[in-house]
């Protein structure tokens, strides 16, 4: 299973930091790769809704979906360029997506932060600062965990909308420890059936058909995006467009429980006597 933003070997991370600043990202962008990120051809869609069923969840096992249906959910934001513009296109599909939330990026741009929520979509969390977890102690790692929902709440708070109990691993790197205890917390944890590899550097045109191809194989399934790379944003139309072609519906997930608020949070006490680095 592929990686949220798994850097690539040899190449550096560049594409999937905790950074919510476009320029810093921009800054590494040599003349080869900027070749690549050319926009595709200008194709005019016809927007259609393919909206389909929402599906209330407690807990990751509820999420069962039909063929044809997916989950469209998209990490690492929310970032200034590049968000606005992939809630645009959902909106002309007339679809709802679930946001994972770096807490930090919500902190830098709390005002994004509840233009997706307001925007009626789902806003779960991904840590504050984008670390992989099975590398840190237990309590580490909790700490991580609650500091990025906690940030990612505290962005949302005033916009009447509140953070869904979701989470998803940065790299999808977990550990039993980990996942139990968000588990039982009553958290969501969000897993990835697709995963689009939007972080390659790859043509708009090249993530959209890998994107199809993989789901077309699986029928349905939850697609793994990231709402921080241009491409993603240039691949985002024709790819609802096939959704749309092929009969695909957006599945919508909302928490059953509330907000995050209304469960109990992994705990630092929670860890005390399994502090043992895993
Ligand atoms: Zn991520």
């Amino acid at each position: 299973m592929g990686g949220c933003a798994k850097p690539i070997s040899p190449e550096p991370r560049l594409t999937d930091t905790a950074r919510p600043d476009p320029i810093t990202t921009s800054a590494y962008v040599s003349p080869a790769v900027a070749r690549m990120e050319q926009p595709l051809p200008v194709e005019i869609f016809t927007p259609r809704n393919i909206s389909g069923r929402t599906l209330a969840v407690a807990t990751t096992s509820d999420i069962v979906l039909k063929p044809g249906e997916v989950v469209l959910t998209f990490d690492d934001g929310p970032r200034p360029g590049k968000t606005p513009a992939i809630l645009d296109t959902l909106e002309d599909y007339g679809v709802k997506a679930t946001f994972l939330m770096l807490g930090s990026a919500a902190e830098a741009n709390p005002r994004l932060a509840r233009k997706v929520a307001e925007g009626g979509h789902t806003v779960g969390s991904h840590t504050y600062g984008h670390v992989d977890l099975s590398k840190l102690t237990r309590q580490e790692a909790i700490n991580e965990i609650v500091k990025g929902e906690e940030a990612v709440a505290a962005a949302l708070a005033g916009s009447g909308k509140a953070a869904a109990p979701f989470f998803r691993f940065p790299y999808l790197s977990q550990t039993g420890f980990l996942r139990t205890n968000l588990l039982q917390s009553g958290a969501v944890v969000l897993d990835v059936d697709i995963d689009s590899k939007d972080y390659y550097r790859d043509s708009a045109a090249v993530v959209a058909q890998r994107t199809i191809s993989r789901l077309d194989a699986r029928g349905s399934g939850i697609i793994l995006f990231h709402d921080i790379h241009q491409r993603t944003v240039d691949m985002l139309p024709a790819f609802l467009d096939q959704l749309a072609r092929k009969g695909y519906t957006v599945v919508r997930l909302v928490p059953r429980n509330g907000n995050i608020f209304g469960r109990d949070l992994i705990t630092a006490g929670m860890a005390q006597g399994n502090a043992e680095q895993l």
